[in-house]
């Protein structure tokens, strides 16, 4: 019997009541499902490179985020909105490698990739290379709820934000002195080493990510990023890729960050739900065997946000730290960052 309501109360029905139901009449109580945020600010960072008050902002960013989702599902809305809304905040945020704060292209400028899907609907949205687009998400949303596409690059993207009334900002408003300096770095080390690839080194990964669980049980998953330093010729990452670095489905949410020529060709966010769909897997299991194996085997590096309908998620990661944290129906936000810091595990 105790098995039972555990098991029934992972699903948020109260089972007590249908137990006694042939004795006593009780009124049934069916509360929402728990509900679950998990987000992301990107697998590049790295202690030598925060400073103290860096450090407080990123992480308070990474609470208000959470927040702010959170308040969107206690409302009992869905899970796309809550992605939506904790990516907001990250792009706003000049912490993140998204929105405001994004990194630079090789030429010293600020292209903006996003993508959003709908679990539940297995609707996708994604907008790639746009360079006046304040919140990325928000138009990647667009793309899938207001056209009959799912990705739109550039111009065109920009022009369909306009027909919806959406105001563009000068390209300046994205531009932050640390990520120029960052830039400056790669230049010069693209210079000492004479080649990009060896340059690669010192890319900077900071995409912003959330995946969602609603009171209804449906999943969503978004992800929002400036790409990676020193990037150039219209380059586009994982993050807009559907399957790559953004998916969702009735069953499992990824956003993942890191290398995005190694997410793409390892279909890294599909990957990881097909093991949990087809080979049933746990979201541990799956984003291990991917993250932690295939990617860093073919020779890429990075992390990602897994999450399934269950509520239980898991947040590997490669590298010497991941912006991260998770928010479940309590709402107490829990946030790390370093890879030797304990993020809190969610009480079963
Ligand atoms: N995955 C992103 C890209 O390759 C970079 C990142 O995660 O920061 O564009």
């Amino acid at each position: 019997m105790v098995r039972v309501i555990v098991k029934s109360m992972l699903y948020g029905i109260t089972v007590a009541p249908l137990l006694m139901a042939s004795s006593v009449a009780v009124a049934m109580q069916v509360p929402a499902r728990k509900t679950v945020l998990v987000i992301h600010g990107g697998a590049g960072v790295t202690r030598a490179s925060m400073t103290e008050a860096e450090e407080k902002s990123a992480r308070a960013a990474l609470e208000a985020a959470l927040r702010v989702g959170h308040e969107v599902l206690l409302a009992g809305k869905p899970a796309l909105d809550a992605v939506s809304a904790a990516i907001v905040v990250l792009e706003d945020a000049p912490e993140f490698n998204a929105g405001r704060g994004a990194v630079f292209t090789h030429d010293g400028r600020n292209e903006l990739d996003a993508a959003i899907m709908d679990g539940a609907k297995r609707r996708a949205g994604a907008i790639a290379g746009v360079q006046r687009i304040k919140n990325p998400i928000t138009l990647a949303r667009a793309v899938m709820e207001q056209s009959p596409h799912v990705m739109m690059t550039g111009a065109g993207a920009e022009a369909f934000a306009q027909s919806l009334g959406m105001a563009l900002v000068e390209p300046s408003y994205f531009r932050t002195e640390k990520r120029w300096q960052q830039l400056q770095k790669a230049l010069q080390a693209e210079k000492d080493h004479k080649t990009q690839a060896k340059a690669e080194a010192v890319q900077y990964f900071g995409t912003v990510g959330a995946v969602a669980l609603d009171a209804q049980g449906q999943l969503a998953a978004g992800t929002s990023t400036g790409g990676m330093t020193n990037k150039r010729y219209g380059r586009v990452g994982d993050s807009p890729i559907i399957g790559a670095g953004t998916y969702a489905n009735t069953r499992c949410a990824v956003s993942g960050t890191g290398w995005g020529e190694y997410y793409i060709r390892a279909v890294a966010a599909y990957d990881i739900c097909a093991r949990i769909e087809y080979a049933g897997q746990s979201a541990r299991e799956a984003g291990e065997a991917v993250i932690n194996r295939e990617i860093p085997k073919a020779g890429g590096d990075g992390g990602a946000i897994v999450l399934t309908s269950d509520g239980r998620f898991a947040l590997p990661f490669n590298t010497e730290g991941m912006y991260r944290g998770w928010i479940g129906a309590d709402g107490v936000p829990h946030v790390a960052i370093y890879k030797n810091e304990k993020l809190a595990e969610p009480v079963p």
